[in-house]
């Protein structure tokens, strides 16, 4: 049995590592390099960035032309205000993040930062103005240095340091016995979710692009952790235009405007009291929240007591 056991057990770690490996591919392929069919214009100028506006106008977008997944999406962050998207799961809010990026092109309307559509720069120049959290960090098998100082490659250990210590990571860091070097990802330390969302805020911070993207994380974090990461982006957000894919409401209540995306149009959109008072779909997600909420307390309560 044992025999049999340890070849199996070899082939299933064997598999992990390649499935890894692939997640690692995956997130470099986003991050890094773009779909192969997206090119730049002959000379595409670089994007000019001021105050980091984003403009979508009547955007249509599909990834297969038989089945539409977005269509006539309209919406305008003024510079330094923040738009919260929220839907349910397979709405489109991702699809925005990325059509934003540019991983794909749009089949109409247009797409545009400060006035300048986005099919008209060059693609480094683009992605160079927008930060992301993503909802799910993948850190590359290096140090810890390293996966702060890629938000701006040539960044000094003392900005490095600051960007860290703005998204509250860097006493962890030091508590480390290598500290900033130490190796993180599949062959290194594992960080969990919170402490991967935090270096990825770090880097971010350490970029300083005008235009910030969050894909909120959902069950990678707990309720108290996930309040401290809330704090740590509203920080960074703060005087940069903002785009937040919100699961949870309760951290869009103070955002400027709230897009409701339903089956890939945009159904309500309006303030957090605007939306409650229409008594619609998102009245209806902020009471069923509300509810789970309420049932999540009452149960960490009844934990407590036994
Ligand atoms: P959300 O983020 O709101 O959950 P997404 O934007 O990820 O939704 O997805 C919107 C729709 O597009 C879903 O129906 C999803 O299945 C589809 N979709 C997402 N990514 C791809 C892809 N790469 N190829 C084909 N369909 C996709
Ligand atoms: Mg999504």
């Amino acid at each position: 049995l044992l025999q049999l056991y340890l070849p199996l057990n070899f082939l299933g770690s064997a598999y992990r590592e390649i499935k890894y490996a692939l997640t690692d591919m995956e997130d470099m392929f986003s991050l890094l390099s773009a779909n192969a069919e997206i090119e730049d214009v002959p000379s595409a100028p670089d994007l000019n960035v001021g105050g980091g506006e984003v403009r979508f106008e009547d955007v249509t977008f599909a990834y297969d032309p038989r089945r539409p997944v977005l269509q006539n999406v309209s919406f305008t962050v003024p510079p330094g205000k923040s738009v919260a998207i929220v839907g349910a799961s397979g709405a489109g809010k991702s699809t925005l993040s990325r059509l934003l990026f540019r991983f794909y092109d749009i089949s109409g309307g247009s797409i545009s930062i400060d006035g300048q559509n986005i099919q008209s720069v060059s693609q480094n120049s683009l992605r160079a103005a927008i930060g992301i959290v993503p909802q799910d960090t993948v850190l590359f098998n290096d140090s810890i240095y390293y996966n702060i100082a890629y938000g701006r490659p040539g960044a000094s250990p003392s900005e490095i340091e600051q960007a860290a210590r703005l998204a509250k990571i860097h006493d962890f860091v030091l508590g480390l016995p290598d500290g900033y070097d130490t190796v993180v990802g599949e062959r290194g330390l594992k960080l969990s979710g919170g402490e991967k969302q935090r270096v990825a805020i770090a880097r971010t911070i350490l970029k300083a692009p005008a235009v910030l993207l969050f894909d909120e994380a959902t069950s990678a974090l707990d309720t108290h952790t996930e309040k401290e990461i809330q704090a740590s982006l509203k920080d960074v957000a703060t005087g940069r235009t903002s785009l937040v894919i919100a699961h949870r409401l309760s951290t869009v209540v103070d955002s400027d405007e709230i897009l409701v995306l339903d089956n890939g149009r945009i159904k309500e959109r309006g303030t957090h009291a605007i939306l409650m008072a229409q008594a619609g779909l998102y009245a209806a997600m902020w009471k069923r929240q509300q509810e789970a909420s309420e049932a999540e307390q009452s149960l960490e309560h009844t934990d407590t007591v036994d």
